[in-house]
């Protein structure tokens, strides 16, 4: 029998009837002939409350106990949707991570998958059962202990389902019909894309577009598990995401997206000793800080005093640690100053057909500055441009450009549910 893992989204489980919502859309799969697991997040805005209370409790939560802490998240709608389910004449069982053999390894909060044995989950779909598992955790073979794969990581649980399982497809169900042009909470004309690569959604996601996870999309990748990503309020069909077909991007638009993202911060080390060694230097100082940097530019020494400054970005939580480590090395290290900026916006342009289009950078270029847009940093990959400027002006840009492209459609898109939180 045909194998579907299906996977809910907070807002898709925000309240009871919503739950019994996504159980009837389950017991439909099913009713189908299918074979269903489900991956559940967590209800709504649980795992925000969860962490805004642990933070009134403690002033540094410590890690186990916050791990222990937001998987209850998931216990809870989890239990709830396998009532539900069971209420339709159907026989549906709950598993935590660790009872659906989601092992990790010891990094709480950040945990990575290292192997999946889903043998109990197998058992209850052999004998004709719905299972689900419980979003976002795992378990520590050696510590014995709960772990959690980061914020999103419901995604992942589910893909590694799909992976070990070897289901047909993953959908990941949302609050958005699915992967679209632009985020359509900032650009209401943005357009629901039928078909993305593996590369093109692992730019998105990189790039601030939140529909999916980016390790579940490289999860995906890795072990070819094909997604469809699709809203769970509605019976259309979503955004496939899978490997590139031959001559599949021949009608495609060259830029699949553009996104925002107001995640990042930057730094300037200002008076850099121009001589070889110091940018070594300095990343060694921010990687030791456990810091992810993202654009870095270098600019050319100012005439006559051996000196330049190096700006880079990274995720505004690893900001201040990054600082610190830098700001303890400065006399050793013989720069001038620090300059921090966590108001900064950063637009990126994604697409595979930029690989064999010239001249996309000039057109976004163009687009900025009829817009009256000031570009601070720039850099590339092979299909995707981004490009750093003030935070408040990134919305106004995400617009712009996504018009300049020809990418507005004929009609508003929709969001259901959610707050994009
Ligand atoms: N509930 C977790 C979170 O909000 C996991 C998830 O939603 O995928 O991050
Ligand atoms: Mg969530």
């Amino acid at each position: 029998m045909s194998l579907i893992v299906q996977k809910y989204g907070g807002s898709s489980v925000a309240d009871a009837e919503s739950i019994k919502r996504v159980a009837s859309k389950i017991a439909q799969t099913k009713e189908a002939g299918y074979d269903v697991v489900v991956t559940v997040s967590a209800m709504g805005d649980t795992t925000d409350d969860l962490i805004d209370l642990a933070q009134q409790v403690s002033g540094e939560p410590h890690a186990r106990e916050m791990d222990m802490l937001l998987t209850t998240g998931e216990r809870i709608s989890m239990a709830l949707l396998a009532m539900a389910i069971r209420d339709l004449g159907f026989d549906a069982r709950s598993f935590t991570g660790s009872q659906a053999g989601m092992m990790t390894d010891a990094q709480h909060g950040r945990a990575r998958i290292v192997d999946v044995t889903p043998t109990r989950v197998r058992q209850a779909l052999d004998e004709g059962a719905i299972a689900i598992v419980a979003g976002f955790q795992g378990f520590n073979h050696d510590s014995r202990d709960i772990t959690t794969l980061g914020r999103g990581g419901s995604d992942t649980t589910a893909v590694a389902l799909a992976a070990a399982l070897e289901a047909e497809v993953c959908e990941i169900y949302t609050d958005v019909d699915g992967v679209f042009s632009a985020d359509p909470r900032v650009v209401p004309k943005a357009r629901k894309l039928d078909h993305v690569s593996y590369e093109e959604m692992l730019e998105l996601a990189a790039a601030g577009a939140k529909v999916i996870n980016i390790r579940a999309v490289e999860f995906a990748r890795r072990h070819g598990v094909t997604l469809h990503v699709r809203s769970s309020f509605t019976e259309e069909s979503g955004t496939w995401v899978g490997s590139t077909q031959e001559g599949m991007n021949v009608e495609e638009p060259i830029i699949a997206g553009v996104a925002g993202d107001t995640s990042e911060a930057k730094i300037t080390v200002v008076g850099v000793p121009d001589i070889p060694g110091k940018a070594a230097e300095i990343f060694t100082i921010v990687a030791g800080a456990g810091a992810n940097i993202d654009m870095i530019v270098q600019n050319v020494s100012v005439h006559d005093t051996g000196r330049t400054d190096i700006s880079f970005t990274l995720p505004k939580e690893d900001g201040q640690r990054a600082v610190d480590a830098l700001t303890a090395a400065q006399k050793d290290s013989g720069f001038e100053s620090l300059i921090y900026d966590d108001h900064i916006g950063r637009l990126s342009v994604v697409g595979a057909g930029m690989r064999t289009n010239a001249g996309v950078s000039a057109q976004l270029f163009t687009a900025l500055s009829t817009a009256g847009i000031n570009i601070e940093m720039i850099s590339t990959s092979e299909i995707r441009i981004s490009v750093i400027m003030r935070e408040e002006i990134l919305a106004d840009a995400v617009q712009a450009v996504h018009t300049a492209f020809g990418l507005d459609g004929d009609v508003d898109a929709t969001v259901y549910a959610g707050t994009g939180r």
